[in-house]
């Protein structure tokens, strides 16, 4: 079947990365505007497998030209229901990956799609085809999909028009687990669609904490299971719970040694340092572990600058992503920022300590009143100084933990040395399951790999002194 179209379909291009300099156009993404979208529609109001393009087709696009870039696909059918939407929409990410010569990244309204040069040299020069190669993988891979239409738009105009009715579709999405809790079900829901990049990747979903990628919630878990109990989205019996506080039930911990091959036997749900979720590479917002302050930084795809720590989100991520326990690092969906029991074992907001301000501006609402205004954003601290000196200027919580942490260093004789040694080094105990780290050797000729693999380490002090 796919021979009618222009362009190759395989999972095997799913990993294709099309760079700046290999790219005919860019479509939504930061510097753009867009969105993708799936709705529920009636069966009577859906032209089975039309396309329609509202603005300027691919063959109309300069190359290295940027773009605005909505899709959206009505799908019907009888067991079709809104709870589904975000799951076929989140296979339109899949899908058009699937296409050689495109990339598409992200969800939502953070969609960024690339094509290549290759593929329009290769007689890739409209839209249609893209469309009609999706619908045509959503009716063979979704059989409860029985109709289905596609409008794209690249017209910034109409994109701007629909662009609030939108976000009030995934805003009314995200609102629907907001009563719903943990203890409230007995059955969480997992999925497996980020394992073909991240073969130890295990989403667990539930109604307090939505998935990595932002885009599927408990009931959108619900529907998919129920629909198709052998797709990639499956129910997991919550079973015992094991620490109510960190998150830790039975059965995730049983899922996650079974999807993992056994790499991981334990996973606690809203923990930041032990025994975190797993992290694909889907996520939208990456936590980051700031030793010298002791707290936690949040920084999402959309900051294009660097965090306090000089590192921007792309970087952070490479170190994040792979399906892998990170410690000291932790992707979530921006929805978790909205779970009363966000990061709640490691002192939920209280440990938050600098968020790009885009990204806080979205949260605010569901930060406790009383931190709010002591979450440090790009504009009041751009270093790990000017980010100490706005926490200890406003009282942040974490600034008692300094001072609990620094008091037995007052009767120790070596304090001296070791404050002129490291003056803003704190004291830190990270669990470091499976962490990677590079120690340079003492020749300085390459270097030795250590990988510490379920190792605690605690460290009482570092001391840096100049070789003699
Ligand atoms: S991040 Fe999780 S929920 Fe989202 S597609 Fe990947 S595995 Fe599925």
């Amino acid at each position: 079947m796919a021979e009618e179209f222009p362009f190759e379909i395989s999972p095997m291009f799913e990993g294709e990365r099309i760079r700046k300099d290999g790219m005919h156009v860019e479509l939504s993404g930061p510097k753009s505007k867009g969105y993708e979208l799936v709705r529920a529609t009636p069966m009577d109001e859906i032209e089975d497998g039309r396309f329609t393009l509202i603005g300027p087709d691919l063959s109309e696009m300069e190359e290295g030209s940027r773009h605005p870039f909505a899709m959206i696909y009505k799908i019907a059918g009888e067991l079709v229901e809104e709870d589904l939407e975000s799951i076929v929409e989140r296979r339109n990410h899949d899908f058009q990956n699937y296409i050689q010569g495109m990339m598409h990244l992200n969800q939502r309204y953070d969609v960024w799609v690339r094509i290549s040069k290759d593929a329009v040299s290769k007689g890739l020069t409209s839209f249609e085809p893209i469309a009609k190669a999706v619908m045509m993988l959503f009716k063979n891979e979704l059989p409860f999909i029985e109709k289905v239409e596609a409008v794209y738009v690249t017209d910034l105009a109409e994109i701007e028009k629909e662009m609030d009715a939108v976000k009030a579709v995934y805003q009314s999405r995200d609102d629907r687990t907001r009563d719903l809790h943990e203890e409230d079900v007995d059955t969480f829901y997992g999925c497996s669609l980020c394992q073909s990049f991240a073969p130890s990747n295990v989403c667990v979903i539930t109604p307090d904490r939505i998935s990595l990628c932002g885009a599927i919630n408990w009931f959108d878990g619900r529907a998919a299971a129920k629909v198709d109990p052998e797709g990639p989205q499956f129910a997991i019996p919550k079973g015992d719970v094991i620490d109510v506080e960190s998150g830790e039930f039975t059965g995730v911990n049983e899922i996650a040694k079974s999807l993992s091959s056994g790499e991981y036997d334990r996973i606690k749900l809203h923990s930041f340092f032990e025994y975190p979720h797993t992290s694909c590479g889907c996520f939208e917002v990456v936590g980051f572990y700031i030793p010298e302050v002791d707290g936690i930084g949040w920084i999402d795809r959309d900051y294009a600058g660097t965090a306090p720590n000089g590192l921007p989100f792309s970087t952070m991520a490479g170190q994040t992503g792979g399906g892998k326990q990170v410690a000291g690092f932790l992707g979530v969906g921006i929805n978790y920022f909205r779970s009363p029991k966000f990061i709640q074992a490691d002192g939920g907001w209280g440990r938050v300590v600098w968020m790009p301000k885009n990204l806080k501006d979205r949260v605010l609402s569901d930060i406790p009143a009383e931190i709010a205004d002591k979450v440090a954003t790009e504009e009041d601290a751009a270093d790990l100084d000017s980010l100490r000196n706005f926490l200890t200027d406003k009282a942040h919580p974490i600034v008692e933990r300094w001072e609990a942490e620094e008091e037995p260093e007052e009767e120790e004789e070596v304090k001296e040395e070791a404050a002129a040694a490291a003056p803003t080094m704190m004291q830190a105990a990270i669990p470091m399951q499976g962490m990677p780290m590079m120690m340079p050797s003492s020749s300085g000729t390459g270097g030795v790999k250590i990988i510490l693999k379920n190792a605690k380490v605690s460290i009482d002090k570092v001391i840096i002194q100049k070789k003699e």
